[in-house]
């Protein structure tokens, strides 16, 4: 049985909307849009037109990219986007339920909340670095958990799902759940993408995004990738024209060899900066504890949270606290050398007081 046949019903048998042809060369006279152009656009082209249904270029290069073949994948407004499709694709309100670790990215809860979903947090080992117990998340599913979420590298952990683990998982699940793996990440890791496991598992969906590595965050794009049976569900259940033309036109330009090499140079320095960084703040005596981490960030326990928080706003560098069993712990951005340096800066005022 494909995971296709665990969406709701009505969305198996909905068929994606008919929007009005678009053809080179003719007059265009089928779409309600304007034939004049709105002289108050920034932008190099003119926008009185509709983009495309789906990007179909850009479509090809991030398959390219990733790995995949182009049925595969769909070009989402990041991968929120693609979060939120999946739940409502496939879970019933009231009825269906999705699995998340915890802690990890509060975007599943809320997308399942939002549609009506059960959520099952499964807590993470934090005595083992945070690790994802994939006994206790089998254990958790119940008979209507269609979707389980797997961010790997963690936000905001920055722990990684060894391989062996997530088969195990997959395996255990068969056709009973979609196994989603947020690869938001996975740039910053050693290890490679779990795009290559798609052939082998039927069940395993994967996110990806050009918002970290890529430093596209504005552009708003992402893709979800799996059996075209499923994204040929999430293509009938997405927008018509999600991606807007100047949207469309930039990551395209993006896609092209010259800018993917600038990218891969900023990768090595952010990595080198987020272990620059790790260093020279476990220095500090009110640092507990910094766990390691495989993303563009690291989760930092200290003897006071509260204060460090009202330091570094006070010299206006942003941190992120999250409360509840993270309570004495602040996640931290790799910036650049110079705005590492400020956060350090920080520090040393702090361990002055
Ligand atoms: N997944 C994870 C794990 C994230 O941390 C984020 C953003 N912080 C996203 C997905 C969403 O990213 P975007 O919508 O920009 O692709």
């Amino acid at each position: 049985m494909s995971i296709a046949n665990l969406a709701r019903p009505e969305i198996q048998s909905l068929r994606a909307y008919e929007a009005a042809e678009q053809v080179d060369n003719t007059i265009r006279l089928n779409a309600n849009e304007s034939p004049l152009i709105n002289p108050n656009n920034p932008f190099r082209r003119p926008l009185n037109r509709y983009p495309e249904v789906r990007p179909q270029k850009l479509q090809t290069s991030l398959a390219r990219r990733f790995g995949c073949a182009r049925e595969a994948l769909l070009v989402t407004r990041g991968s929120s986007e693609a979060i939120d499709l999946l739940i409502r694709t496939f879970c019933r309100a009231g009825k269906d339920s999705v699995v998340t670790t915890s802690p990890s990215f509060s975007m599943y809860r809320h997308y399942a909340e939002v549609q009506g979903a059960t959520v099952i947090e499964v807590a993470t080992l934090s005595e083992d670095d945070f690790a994802i117990d994939v006994d206790a998340v089998l254990d958790a599913c119940d008979d209507n958990s269609r979707l389980i979420f797997i961010c790997s590298p963690n936000n905001p952990t920055g722990t990684t799902l060894p391989r062996a683990e997530l088969e195990k998982l997959l395996r255990e699940r068969g056709d009973r759940s979609a196994v989603v793996v947020d690869e938001a990440y996975v740039e910053f890791c050693d290890s490679p993408s779990v795009i290559e496991l798609l052939d082998q598992f039927p069940n395993l969906l994967v996110l990806r995004t050009l918002s970290k590595a890529l430093a596209f965050a504005g552009a708003r794009c992402g893709s979800v990738i799996g059996p075209a049976s499923v994204i040929d569900m999430l293509n009938a259940v997405q927008a018509p024209y999600a991606l807007a033309t100047p949207v469309v036109e930039c990551v395209e330009n993006a896609m092209q060899t010259e800018s993917l090499s600038e990218a891969e140079h900023w990768l090595e320095q952010v990595v080198s900066e987020r272990e620059r960084l790790t260093l020279a703040l476990r220095e500090f005596p009110f640092v507990r504890r910094i766990w390691p981490s495989a993303a563009n960030f690291f989760l930092m326990q200290v003897d006071d949270a509260s204060s460090l928080m009202a330091q570094s706003s006070e010299d206006k560098v942003l941190l992120r606290y999250f409360g509840g069993d993270l309570s004495d712990c602040v996640r931290v951005t790799v910036g650049t050398h110079a705005e590492n340096d400020r956060l350090l800066q920080t520090f040393t005022k702090l361990a002055g007081d």
